[in-house]
């Protein structure tokens, strides 16, 4: 579909474009779709811009992620249909692992996404088939299969677009979880240690930018930046956003 550059919602509907594409290539799920309607929503509300609590969010995610032994990306169709380079590139900015992590899971899509990524210069992806054969505690079906090398026995895992359970269950096992969710009410949101309120097709090239940035830190400033992020606030902060912006339109009429 061309879409005209002088569109007012030229960004939104490319990014709209390209998980259609990623659907017809058998990567991206019909839900997933539906999943993306309601983060275009939110995206909406806020203006279609990031705000600085997600700057601030980015770059306490970033800190995690250089600290982490064990850092793991985990990958669905969404991202890996709208963000797969950046992936690739934070992947190696702090030395991660990348985890296809479904929530409708057939094997054929686990073979689809791993094979994108390899093709965009991924060097291993993990979670495919026989791969995923640890479970997490706790959940059922076959939402619960993980990579024994990855997530199972991953510090910090990134969850560019999750559901809440899975998040809360990652965050029951011990695990520091950085999510990317443009819904500040989201449970996913509200469970994470570290949230980015924003779309991922802005998060993700910010959170590379800033691990290339902080890699020139020492081990304390990062810890400083760790210590002094509080994510509670930052959501907080989003909330307030979205109230002001409701606020003016409706004219003052929002007390
Ligand atoms: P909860 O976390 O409350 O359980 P959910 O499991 O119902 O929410 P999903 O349907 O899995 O949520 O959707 C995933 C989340 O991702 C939604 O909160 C949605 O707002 C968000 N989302 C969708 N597309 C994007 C995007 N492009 N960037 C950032 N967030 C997005």
């Amino acid at each position: 579909m061309l879409i005209p550059p002088s569109h007012p919602r030229y960004l939104s509907l490319l990014i709209r474009e390209r998980l259609v594409e990623g659907f017809r290539r058998g990567i991206v799920v019909p839900e997933g779709l539906i999943a993306h309607g309601r983060g275009e929503a939110f995206d909406y509300i806020l203006g279609e811009r990031t705000w600085p609590p997600a700057l601030r969010a980015v770059e306490a995610a970033a800190a995690t992620l250089l600290l982490a032994r064990n850092p793991v990306i985990s990958v669905n169709g969404n991202t890996g249909a709208l963000v797969a380079e950046d992936i690739i590139s934070l992947a190696r900015e702090v030395n991660a692992r990348i985890e296809v992590n479904l929530f409708h899971r057939t094997r054929e899509r686990e073979e689809r996404i791993r094979d994108l990524l390899l093709s965009l210069g991924a060097d291993e992806v993990l979670g495919v088939g026989e791969d995923a054969s640890a479970t997490i505690p706790e959940l059922m079906s076959e939402r619960r299969r993980v990579s024994p090398r990855g997530i199972l026995v991953a510090d910090v895992v990134l969850v560019p677009l999750e559901d809440g359970d899975r998040t809360e269950a990652l965050v029951r096992m011990g695990k520091k979880v950085v999510a990317i969710d443009i819904n500040p009410f989201s449970r996913t949101a509200q469970k994470a240690n570290i949230t980015i309120v924003d779309n991922v097709v802005r998060a993700m090239p910010n959170l590379v930018r800033k691990c290339a940035e902080f890699k020139k830190l020492s081990r304390g400033d990062l810890e400083n930046i760790i210590r002094e992020y509080n994510n509670k606030k930052i959501i907080q902060e989003i909330v307030k956003i979205i109230w002001d912006r409701l606020a003016e339109i409706a004219g003052g009429g929002v007390e």
